[in-house]
């Protein structure tokens, strides 16, 4: 989140629904800071012979409700500030789709896009065995995120296995399913935004078949949401990327688009289309809008010119507070990120329970029990939202006070120690 800082915003939202549920002063100086935080030295033999230092952190925001889990991101502006801020987050995210894990989150400040696959592996072993004494499948189980991907996550199970000596996957998700991944992890999150949709249409008495959708990126979360909305019979008028959109009104074949955007490097270029701005793209008439690509995309700059009648939040942080405020008031179906993208978190966790069992499922089952949880929590914020309906809470209110009214009802359970 560029010009605000995450950490402030993830405090600030916590106030927010603390308030609204007139939530413990103590409980609330309890959530605001994460459990423990460690900060660590990443030196690395560079290609070129010399040695180069990178910090790493890894944050554990709040271990209640289980182990704690969350990304390791590879990026040059992550600070500790912005992983503890994420892992708070995930607090949130797992709790509002009821799994058992705590929010916790790593990065390394670096530019991946500058490193050869030889450093990148040498820095993903040197900061795996920084922070090895938070890890274990029982303590934090990380996960890809930006600028890490299955390979990152191999290469950490295989750093923790070695020095445990034995073969340990449930140590780390988003694994390849050959070293214990899960199938239907890649599509999940996209899965899940589509899934989100599809709830949001159902509640407003729209058919998602013939429903008009329009994505902005068609990256990972972009195209598998797409994929899925269109195998439900939605139509997908417009997509784009970092080089602008396409937009046709009679609806996009969206493998040709990704094979397109495979061959050329962008949905840009494609035959028969007429090409949009990013900018003019969230402004089109449509159904379903899914801003898939970057945080602040919808401000008070442009959210009274938003004319979808549902948001599903496949990116995180796609909406600035102003612009949920103005969408609340046109009357704009928002489903909050920490719901919209939760699917990739469930099916991390269906990997973990996976190699755990070491009893591995099919996609279909994988993408039955996502369905199940998805559906479930998507009614459950829907409730919150009318239980709250006197004080004119959003959606992401509602995720919101969900989430934290498990978190506390699990830390109201288990009591402080000492007494
Ligand atoms: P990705 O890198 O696969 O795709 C991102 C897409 O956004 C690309 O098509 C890129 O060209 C496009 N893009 C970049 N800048 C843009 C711009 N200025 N305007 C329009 N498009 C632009 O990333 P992803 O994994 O699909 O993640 C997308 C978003 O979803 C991020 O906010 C991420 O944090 C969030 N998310 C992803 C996952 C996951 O499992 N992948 C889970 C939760 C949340």
């Amino acid at each position: 989140m560029p010009e605000q800082n995450p950490y402030e915003m993830a405090k600030k939202q916590l106030e927010d629904a603390a308030e609204i549920i007139e939530l413990d002063r103590g409980i609330v100086d309890y959530l605001k800071v994460p459990d423990r935080v460690l900060q660590v030295k990443v030196p690395v033999r560079m290609d070129d012979g010399r040695i180069k230092v990178f910090t790493g952190y890894r944050s554990q925001h709040c271990g209640v409700r289980g182990p704690y889990k969350g990304g390791i991101r590879y990026h040059p502006d992550v600070t500790l500030e912005e992983v503890i801020a994420l892992s708070m987050w995930m607090t949130w995210k797992c709790a509002v789709v009821n799994i058992p894990y705590g929010g916790g989150k790593g990065g390394v400040a670096c530019n991946p896009k500058e490193m050869s696959e030889a450093e990148l592996e040498r820095l993903t072993r040197r900061y795996t065995t920084a922070i090895l004494p938070l890890l274990s499948p029982d303590r934090d189980i990380p996960a890809p995120d930006v600028y890490t991907n299955p390979q990152t996550m191999a290469w950490i199970m295989d750093t923790y296995s070695n020095i445990m000596g034995y073969a340990v996957p449930g140590v780390v998700t988003g694994k390849p399913v050959e070293i214990g991944g899960s199938e239907g992890r890649t599509a999940s999150t996209g899965r899940g935004t589509a899934i989100a949709a599809r709830e949001a249409a159902e509640v407003l008495g729209i058919p998602i078949k013939d429903a008009s959708v329009v994505i902005q990126g068609f990256g990972n979360v972009g195209y598998y949401a797409a994929k899925i909305l269109a195998e439900w019979g939605a139509k997908i008028v417009a997509v784009s990327d970092s080089k602008g959109g396409i937009y046709s009104e009679a609806g996009l074949d969206v493998d040709e688009v990704a094979q397109h955007k495979a061959y050329t490097g962008s949905v840009i270029g494609f035959d028969g289309v007429e090409e949009i701005t990013n900018e003019e793209l969230l402004e089109l008439e449509c159904d379903v809008l899914i801003p898939a690509a970057l945080e602040n995309v919808i401000t008070e700059r442009n959210a009274d010119n938003v004319k979808a009648k549902i948001i599903s939040e496949g990116a995180n942080g796609p909406t600035t507070p102003e612009a949920d405020r103005i969408l609340e008031e046109k009357g704009v179906f928002v489903v909050p990120d920490i719901l919209a993208n939760a699917g990739g978190v469930v099916v991390s966790y269906f990997e973990w329970v996976q190699d755990l069992n070491r009893y591995f499922w099919d996609e279909e089952r994988v993408n039955a029990e996502l369905e199940k949880v998805l559906v479930r929590s998507f009614k459950e914020v829907v409730s919150i939202k009318k239980e709250y309906e006197n004080k004119k809470i959003t959606m992401r209110d509602a995720a919101m006070i969900l989430a934290l009214k498990r978190v506390v009802k699990a830390f109201e359970l288990r009591g402080l120690w000492p007494q």
